[in-house]
């Protein structure tokens, strides 16, 4: 039902003049990584264009790395080096443009963060010191030279050029989250120049006054000019406090057309729901309007209009920046200028869509599957591919795979009925939403839930755990499996291919049984060789309830692959502060009664660590009992009415819940679809051969 735009929001939808340029409303997103860069830029540019035709004002690329001698290797950016690569950069920025956005590109010099791994280059820097990467690269940068300071503010105008002419209406230069040369030259902790680059504040803002202005004489007529630094580069007085950014502002009031307002470090800026609040960088941000003329752009996970028109109206902000709502939902403001706010889907704030970047892969979203897909499979967030041959569907299992086969299924056209053996929709969600910082990700569930509900072709059946002989006699057309994983009990997962010995008298708990509301109390051990979230929320959920805990882990980090997603520190240091015993490097290779016996890594050699329980985060086994009872049947189905069977999510091989949605996604899509033989199942990129 589209009842039209709430009038409170009209505030979002009023133009805002950025120099030269005006976008048509206050939606901008930030520049954000997305994984393909250089290496897909097909798929990122159509990723952008979705964004355009869910109504956004502005959009940004990625970090572009404007010139060669500076460059993040192993982390895929766009690059602008040379004429050449305006193309790519073309056809982003026509993306971009093509329902009226404002396309902006965000131009970089990484100087002390980039150990130019690739080119090779000796990295120049505001001040000599070694590289600060996430890889504690081995390598050092030397100072750039006055001469070489005048190269680079020559770099940047060449680049600025290249940028109009592939058709860019705005240019960010990035000196935030302590990537930008910008911050660098800013902030004392990396300027020690003695010159006129180096002091003072003033002459640490030099160096942004002169590019801005060689900028404004090479494209100032007709692009606009932002400069996104960071509130507080969090390290102390020695850093770019948000004092001196306040200072900063105030003694350059005009500087830019735009202040775009980053938070601290980017762990901070995309801080994920477990630690961080939608709005959290209020306090920082609140008043700095004031010191200029200029508009002020800055994030916060906006995913609420209430929260985006107040940031607005009461001056805080004159637009909302987002980065992670925009990829969970490209027509967010589409969605808000329709009325349709209840279809928003929310942002979950798991940083799912980060760890694409940090593993140099391609990046996902939990709440947004077709995202990095609209290019290379032709998935669009809001329209799903015309129904196929057959008419119904019966899936089992509402965790999150399920509900996203069924929502996109019905969508699509089919009768599905969804059958859940519990009382609730969401499946592993529903239980996880309730543990310590995760209650966020029950947007999982709630946003399909709700959709489904709107559904007319949808049947949903609770407390139904289906056993093959009644699949059979059901008379649905196709099956589609989606029941889930267990956690294990007997430790298998990567230090144990096979159980290891536990006594049978010691209690030992899985996350199943925690979240199925069992306890164990005293003194727990809790041995994660899980490595993601799991192990240690669970460590903050029993030390919250009074119980003594020790985490250990064979891993060197507490929660390893969450330095993907920009939690890791967090994790640790809650931990520590809460008074865990974090145990790393260690394995569990026996479990006794009140005892574990505790491995070293390394060496091998052995302690005892006292216990009254233990909980095991080990791997999860595949709940794909009823997939194999059905393929037993195989002989039986055409007489039941069968036509396909799939076994999807978790069932199939347990994982993130980002790759279960993806999974119920790639399933509604591809049903009743062509058989490709071996061909590949998306589009891709290949470098263009040389002709020498
Ligand atoms: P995924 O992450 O793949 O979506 P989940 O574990 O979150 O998997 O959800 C699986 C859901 O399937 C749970 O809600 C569980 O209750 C349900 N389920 C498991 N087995 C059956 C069954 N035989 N019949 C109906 N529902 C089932
Ligand atoms: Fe938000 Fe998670 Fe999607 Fe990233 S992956 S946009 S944090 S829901």
């Amino acid at each position: 039902m589209l009842d039209g735009r709430d009038p409170r929001y009209d505030v979002l939808f009023e133009p805002l003049a950025i120099g030269p340029v005006t976008a048509k409303n206050r939606f901008y997103q930030v520049p954000h990584c997305n994984g393909g860069g250089y290496r897909d830029p097909s798929a990122a540019a159509a990723m952008r264009g979705i964004k355009s035709e869910g109504g956004w004002g502005v959009i940004f690329t990625e970090q572009c790395e404007m010139h060669h001698t500076s460059e993040i290797t192993p982390f895929i950016e766009l690059r602008l080096w040379e004429d050449k690569d305006i193309p790519m950069l073309a056809k982003m920025a026509g993306k971009m443009k093509e329902h009226g956005a404002l396309a902006g590109i965000q131009l970089a010099y990484s100087g002390i963060n980039g150990p130019n791994l690739y080119t090779k280059e000796v990295p120049l820097a505001v001040s000599a010191g070694p590289i600060r990467t996430f890889t504690n690269d081995p390598v050092q940068a030397r100072a750039l030279s006055k001469d070489e300071i005048r190269d680079l503010r020559r770099w940047f105008v060449n680049a600025a050029k290249r940028a109009k002419i592939a058709g860019f209406d705005l240019i960010c230069l990035y000196g935030a989250h302590g990537f930008g040369i910008f911050q660098h030259f800013l902030s004392r902790a990396t300027n020690m120049r003695d010159d006129e680059y180096g002091g003072s504040l003033e002459n640490r803002s030099r160096f942004a006054r002169e590019v801005i202005a060689d900028m404004r004489d090479a494209v100032g007529d007709s692009m606009g000019l932002t400069l996104r630094v960071s509130l507080d580069e969090s390290i102390g007085d020695l850093g770019f406090s948000n004092a001196e950014v306040r200072e900063f502002i105030d003694m350059n009031k005009d500087l830019p057309d735009l202040w775009d307002l980053a938070h601290g470090t980017w762990e901070e800026c995309s801080g994920p729901s477990r630690f961080k609040e939608e709005a959290a960088q209020e306090a920082l941000v609140r008043g700095i309007r004031e010191l200029s003329s200029k508009p002020v752009v800055g994030v916060g996970r906006f995913t609420s209009p209430d929260v985006m028109a107040k940031m607005v109206r009461s001056g805080v902000l004159d637009a909302i920046g987002c980065a992670r709502p925009s990829i969970a939902d490209p027509f967010l403001p589409k969605k808000i200028e329709e009325g349709r706010i209840e279809d928003i889907r929310e942002c979950i704030g798991c940083n799912i869509c980060i760890t694409g970047d940090m593993t140099m892969s391609i990046s996902r979203c939990t709440q947004n599957p077709t995202f990095m897909e609209e290019w290379r499979k032709g998935w669009h967030p809001e329209r799903m591919n015309p129904k196929g041959r057959t008419e119904t569907v019966l899936v089992v299992g509402a965790g999150p795979a399920g509900l996203e086969a069924t929502r996109a299924l019905a969508e699509r056209g089919y009768d599905v009925a969804l059958a859940e053996a519990g009382r609730v929709l969401g499946g592993r969600v529903a239980r996880e939403r309730h543990l310590p910082g995760l209650s966020a990700w029950g947007r999982v569930a709630d946003y399909r839930t709700y959709q489904i509900s709107q559904k007319p072709n949808v049947e949903t059946y609770f407390d139904s755990a289906l056993d093959a002989a009644a699949i059979l006699e059901f008379g649905f057309q196709n099956i589609c499996i989606a029941t889930g994983a267990t956690w294990r009990r007997d430790g298998v997962s990567r230090q144990h291919v096979v159980p290891f010995p536990v006594d049978a008298a010691m209690p030992v708990f899985t996350p199943d049984d925690i979240m199925d509301g069992q306890r164990p109390s005293g003194h727990i051990v809790i041995y994660d060789d899980d490595h993601y979230y799991m192990g240690g929320v669970l460590a903050e959920l029993l030390r919250n309830e009074g119980c003594a805990v020790t985490i250990v882990t064979p891993s060197a980090y507490l929660s390893d692959w969450t330095v993907n997603t920009l939690e890791q520190h967090t994790i640790h240091k809650r931990l520590a502060e809460m008074g865990v015993e974090i145990v790393l490097n260690r394995g569990v290779t026996e479990i006794g009664v009140g005892h574990v016996v505790s491995n070293c890594t390394y060496t091998d050699q052995t302690r005892q660590i006292d216990c009254d329980a233990v909980v095991v985060v080990a791997s999860k086994r595949e709940n794909n009992q009823l997939f194999h009872d059905l393929k037993a049947h195989e002989a039986d189905w055409a007489d039941a009415g069968i036509a396909s069977v799939r076994i999807i999510g978790d069932a199939e091989a347990p994982g993130p819940i980002a790759w279960a949605t993806y999974a119920g996604h790639r399933y509604a899509r591809e049903l009743d679809g062509e058989d490709i033989g071996d061909a590949l199942p998306f589009r891709r990129e290949i470098t263009e051969l040389a002709v020498d």
